[in-house]
């Protein structure tokens, strides 16, 4: 039996219900079999009236089949285009039935889900949270290859069209009917394949309800085609739009740019062979592989809890408490509200807590104001956080998460204050951002209770949590601690304990390669602009003004202090050039009055002209290569030694960390899958360069080679 099912009913109309193997309709080698016989049939069927595409799986249709993509290679090009081709040609053949073909859409309809909609004459959804349509390929580093840009295009013209293509926007049911992507909403799910058919019936007479749009003759593009002035005004200035925000690293969404500027100028056929042709340049680019990779495959893994410790039950908080509610405090109190978790914020004073409460106000009003919730909604989620003074308040909390200042002494302090506050199992979270998480735990009664939960500011945006494993810290407590993390909708990666971690230790690297370049001569507005050409959110000179020089030189002042300066590499260029910036200028960073850069009111910024004097070096020139390397080849390498020593547990982690926690360039797919796709060998040659010219800092961690000697790469 095939797995489309082929129903016909008395009025002849053919239900095609999808139920391929696995958990989901997926387009695959069984997917174009199935679609192959089911067009052949429904050509030569007698008596057609209409057909309606229905799924027998929660969701309508998943989309690619990733794995196959991952594997094309360069070398494949031409099977890659016929394999395109064809699932393509079945689409088109399905839309040029005489008959209309209806979409029951009861479920998400995502990539080739809603490209195969979009075939369809008639799109029916279920209005129900569960339904998303759009076409996210773009941040898988791909393009809606199976015909979804050139008729999203002709359907909603360019501009409105290329939102959806270039930002992969998904849109739930209402919003889709709003904007055009479907035709009709039913409210009832049993509804849905009866209204399908009465379309059909509606329609037997009516020759246009069986034709496409773009296929009626005289049919016009909404908004026009390439020639109307206002699209061409809009295709000289998208791509300038899009090279502002892709700096040239994304070859996906150029590519989707281009072949949606074709579809407006000519016809759908040869516009869909364009969109081939992209498709199959596109998925044998590393920036695809790399982000398919670690977005998709890495992500679901590590949410799906590979790090999580196995049979242990899953657990929920109930009621949280925070100790601290500054920057970081307050924001993890907003996030676990929004969650439905009842929370005590307990700071010095009542005052101080109040304030820290007043941060979720403001959230949620913001929320309120722009219709995305209801002021009865807002006031409970507000209900939920009770400001405090009192450790009392926390008896009986299953998560503490304390949240004060970076001082060793006054966390061991408050450990020791409101520890016998806990639930009976209840568990201890610390948010330092640097302090080892086993010397933390050393004045807990129940060490085996005790973990790093790393957060990131702003907290209500990071997606990331950073667990730590303390030596005495127990599997039951990871898994509670990685339930927390879920719950709250956090993406967690686990790490064992050291010295900064992963995050913040991979993070400062770049960094501190950065202000030695200036420290060598270089003009820190080009360190800046190269590191931005990599990839990077800021440059690193700009990044070091925002993290504040003044905390920078405390840390570094500490760890001299504790003996631990210089235990992860030299330091002494960062600790000269902060102590110059902290104590000869008094230019402690961009909050406190400026940096490096002088912040202008207007938003501008410019450099100091101490800064220049000080260390700017007209004659000192290094390839712009180099620089480049340089900035991403300290985190990378740093990510490396991490996987080497077991600070990290797995690569998923390292990469999903690295992209959602410390701004690791997405076309990398992450700092150890840049390494796969660079090519182990390339990278060990390149690193030797680099050793020679700037440094032992370079020097290839063994596991490179190692890895490579086993035939293997980092997954
Ligand atoms: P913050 O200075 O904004 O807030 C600290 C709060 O702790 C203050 O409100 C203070 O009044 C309160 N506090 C001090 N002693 C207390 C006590 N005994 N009981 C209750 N509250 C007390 O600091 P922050 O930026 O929110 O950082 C807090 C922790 O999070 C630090 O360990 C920091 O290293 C870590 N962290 C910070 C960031 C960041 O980007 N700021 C990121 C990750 C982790």
């Amino acid at each position: 039996m095939s797995v489309f099912n082929y129903q016909k009913d008395v009025d002849g109309i053919v239900v095609i219900t999808m139920d391929m193997t696995g958990p989901v309709n997926a387009m695959n080698d069984e997917y174009r079999d199935a679609m192959a016989g089911v067009v052949e049939r429904l050509e030569s069927e007698e008596n057609l009236t209409g057909v309606v595409f229905a799924s027998a799986k929660k969701t309508f249709f998943a989309g690619g089949d990733l794995n196959s993509l991952l594997e094309a290679q360069p070398g494949q090009e031409q099977a890659f285009f016929q394999t395109t081709e064809s699932v393509k040609s079945q689409l088109r053949r399905l839309e040029k039935l005489p008959v209309p073909v209806v979409a029951a859409i009861n479920g998400a309809a995502l990539g080739g889900g809603y490209e195969i909609c979009l075939a369809c004459n008639h799109r029916i959804a279920y209005n129900h949270n569960s339904v998303q349509l759009g076409l996210p390929e773009v941040s898988l580093g791909l393009l809606p290859g199976g015909g979804g840009i050139v008729r999203l295009v002709n359907l909603l013209g360019l501009e409105v069209a290329l939102p959806y293509l270039l930002e992969g926007k998904k849109v739930n049911a209402e919003a889709a009917l709003k904007a055009g992507l479907i035709h009709q909403l039913v409210d009832d799910l049993q509804d849905l394949l009866p209204q399908a058919k009465h379309h059909i019936l509606r329609n037997k007479n009516n020759q246009l309800a069986a034709i496409q749009p773009w296929d009626i003759k005289g049919f016009k593009i909404p908004g026009g085609n390439a020639n109307h002035p206002k699209v061409a005004q809009l295709i000289s200035v998208a791509p300038a739009g899009v090279t502002s925000k892709t700096r040239g690293l994304l070859p996906a969404p150029e590519a989707i740019l281009d072949c949606a500027v074709e579809a407006t100028r000519v016809d759908p056929d040869t516009a869909l062979r364009i969109e081939s042709r992209a498709m199959t340049r596109l998925v044998m680019t590393p920036e695809a592989k790399n982000m398919i990779t670690s977005f998709f495959f890495q992500m679901n893994q590590v949410n799906g809890g590979s790090s999580r410790p196995k049979d242990i039950p899953p657990s929920q908080v109930r009621k949280l408490g925070i100790l601290g509610a500054g920057m970081m405090g307050q924001g993890i109190a907003y996030c676990a509200a929004m969650a439905g978790i009842e929370v005590v914020l307990k700071d010095i004073s009542l005052d101080a807590a109040e304030k820290g409460k007043a941060y979720s106000d403001k959230l949620l009003s913001k929320r309120v104001r722009r219709g995305r919730l209801d002021d009865a909604r807002k006031n409970k989620i507000l209900e939920l956080i009770t400001p405090s003074a009192n450790d009392e308040d926390l008896r009986g909390c299953d998560l503490i998460i304390e949240a004060v200042f970076e001082v060793m002494n006054l966390k061991h302090k408050i450990t020791k204050q409101t520890e016998p506050f806990l639930a009976d199992k209840g568990i201890w979270g610390t948010n330092t951002s640097s302090l080892p998480i086993t010397q933390l735990a050393e004045v807990s009664q129940r060490p085996e209770n005790f973990i790093g939960i790393h957060f990131f500011s702003p907290v209500d945006k990071m997606p990331l949590i950073e667990l730590i494993c303390g030596k005495e810290t127990s599997d039951e407590t990871l898994a509670r601690a990685f339930d927390f993390a879920r719950q709250i909708g956090k993406t967690p990666i686990v790490v064992n304990d050291s010295l900064q971690f992963y995050t913040s230790r991979v993070f400062s690297t770049s960094v501190d390669e950065g202000i030695r370049m200036l420290e060598e001569g270089l003009h820190p507005t080009r360190i800046d602009n190269l590191g931005k050409a990599t990839g990077f959110p800021v440059g690193p000179i700009t990044m070091s003004d925002e993290i504040s020089h003044q905390l920078t030189y405390k840390m570094l002042c500490d760890w001299k202090e504790i003996g631990v300066f210089g235990k992860w590499g030299e330091q002494d260029q960062l600790f000269d050039v902060m102590a110059t910036m902290v104590d000869k200028f008094d230019r402690k960073g961009r909050h406190h009055g400026g940096g490096f850069y002088d912040y202008n009111e207007d938003g501008s910024k410019s450099l100091s002209q101490e800064v220049l004097e000080t260390w700017y070096k007209p004659e000192v020139d290094i390839p712009e290569q180099d620089i480049k390397d340089r900035l991403l080849f300290r985190p990378v390498i740093e990510s490396l030694k991490c996987l080497e020593s077991s600070v990290l547990r797995s690569v998923a982690d390292g990469n999903i960390g690295s992209l959602l926690g410390i701004g690791a360039p997405t076309w990398t797919g992450g700092y150890l899958q840049f390494v796969n796709t660079y090519g182990l060998q390339r990278f060990i040659d390149r690193c030797s360069e680099l050793q020679a010219r700037y440094g032992e800092r370079f020097r290839a961690p063994l596991i490179v080679s190692a890895t490579l000697a086993e035939g293997r790469e980092f997954n």
